[in-house]
């Protein structure tokens, strides 16, 4: 399988090339060339093939000759070793837990497959690959833990100081090893400033193999297929199901949207989002309007330009009309997502996070319209990890799981960082 970047600028890449590259030359997004279907049966069967080959059997494709099958093998069981199960919480709504990961977010799952895949690259590589990330708070955890302990990556982490939650701190500080975090005095978009301008600074880009390991990155959008045929495998129900996905970049409606491509039966998409409604407003008018990003209680989608809309609209090859078929677009209030969070505490006794409310609400509306639908949303994160919110609108403490004890209780280690550039640089060139 080659890669062409929608810019159409840069040369076809092999998925190990687009995968180190992450983004390419043109700063294009890597696409491929063609979409692979499942094979006859493999839909119907999904009961009876274990969730590790699921996994390997849709990546197989999309990863070719860059990785030896028994490798790739390891990789993929390792993506998906932990439960993601299709909770009924409602006659006609499920929720797709993918939250109970290490870091307690569906992140997890993009992050494990593709910091698998770096680890495999570097063996023929003979130098380190730095991977250099900004975070708001989520994905410098997923990376974070991704890469933990593999050989031949170190990851340096930039994250606002005093901005993030105290179990995304512990997640980001707490790990050692391979890690480093630097705490920077300055807000996410400094983050961000700082690691463009290390990115273009061929000194530094010669020295280190520096990486990104944003969500564009193909080796984190191309995994976050599986969930979607792991609740194909648990749909019991004879109707396709509506999908409701909350959604900030876009990169897991774009899962979603290849998945259906290839052949698992989908009978809509809604796309939920909060105010930062960019998308639904431009499936109501037909005018797509980037804007600057609003805060919100569910702040992973506060995205004000998605990047993975245009591998949706090419997915959809540009049509209007398909598109208009097929996805739903809604966008809810912070007031509605409290208001639903209680709402589905006190009907249900089950416990959303905003993200997972954002969508609760959306598929709701739809299937009040929608006589004989059934559907599923996704729940992306564990709602510990949005503690303070969840706990004052259900006026009651939220358990923090097991696996996070000890961590909560490790030593916070981070390097103090002003908000410039040659603050980064010269703690680059020191590492
Ligand atoms: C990142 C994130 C999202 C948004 O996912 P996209 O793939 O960017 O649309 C939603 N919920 C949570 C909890 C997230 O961390």
């Amino acid at each position: 399988m080659k890669y062409f970047s929608l810019n159409g600028h840069s040369a076809p890449a092999s998925f190990r090339e687009a995968a180190i590259l992450g983004q390419a030359p043109d700063k294009g997004l890597y696409f491929p060339e063609n979409i692979p279907t499942f094979k006859g049966g493999f839909i119907e069967s999904l009961q009876k093939i274990s969730v590790e080959e699921i996994a390997y059997e849709v990546i197989r494709p999309y990863v070719g000759d860059s990785i030896a099958s028994s490798a790739l093998q390891d990789i993929a069981a390792q993506t998906v070793n932990f439960p993601i199960p299709l909770v009924q919480v409602h006659e006609r709504m499920h929720s797709l837990e993918l939250y109970h990961g290490p870091t307690l977010a569906f992140k997890d799952v993009g992050a494990r497959f593709m910091s698998r895949c770096l680890g495999y690259f570097t063996k023929d590589l003979n130098k380190e690959i730095t991977v250099l990330v900004a975070t708001s708070g989520d994905t410098g955890g997923a990376v974070a833990n991704g890469f933990l302990g593999v050989e031949g990556v170190r990851v340096v982490i930039l994250y606002p100081s005093g901005r993030v939650s105290k179990v995304q701190e512990q997640q980001l500080t707490a790990l050692g090893q391979n890690v480093v975090a630097l705490e920077v005095d300055g807000t996410f978009d400094d983050c961000q400033r700082m690691v463009k301008a290390a990115f273009a600074d061929t000194a530094l880009t010669q020295k280190l193999q520096l990486s990104s390991a944003n969500s564009i990155n193909i080796a984190r959008w191309l995994p976050q297929q599986f969930y979607f045929l792991l609740a194909a495998r648990q749909w019991s129900s004879a109707v396709a199901p509506v999908v409701c996905v909350p959604s900030g970049n876009f990169g897991n409606l774009a899962a979603g949207v290849l998945a259906w491509k290839s052949g698992m039966p989908v009978k809509r998409f809604i796309a939920a989002c909060n105010v930062n409604d960019v998308v639904p407003a431009y499936l109501r008018t037909g005018k797509y309007v980037p804007v600057k990003a609003q805060a919100t209680i569910s702040n992973a989608m506060d995205v004000g330009d998605p990047s993975n809309w245009i591998r949706i609209e090419h997915l959809f090859e540009h049509d209007a009309e398909v598109i208009q078929r097929m996805l739903k677009g809604a966008t809810i209030t912070d007031e509605t997502t409290k208001r639903t969070m209680e709402r589905v505490y006190h009907e249900h006794t089950y416990t959303l996070d905003p993200h997972g409310a954002v969508a609760w609400s959306a598929l709701e509306n739809y299937l009040e319209s929608s006589d004989g639908s059934e559907g599923y949303i996704l729940e992306t994160a564990h709602p510990v990890k949005f503690a303070d919110i969840v706990e004052e609108i259900l006026q009651r403490e939220i358990a923090l799981p097991s696996t996070l004890e000890s961590l909560m209780s490790a030593a916070k280690k981070s390097i103090p960082t002003a908000a410039t550039e040659q603050a980064l640089f010269q703690t680059l060139h020191e590492l």
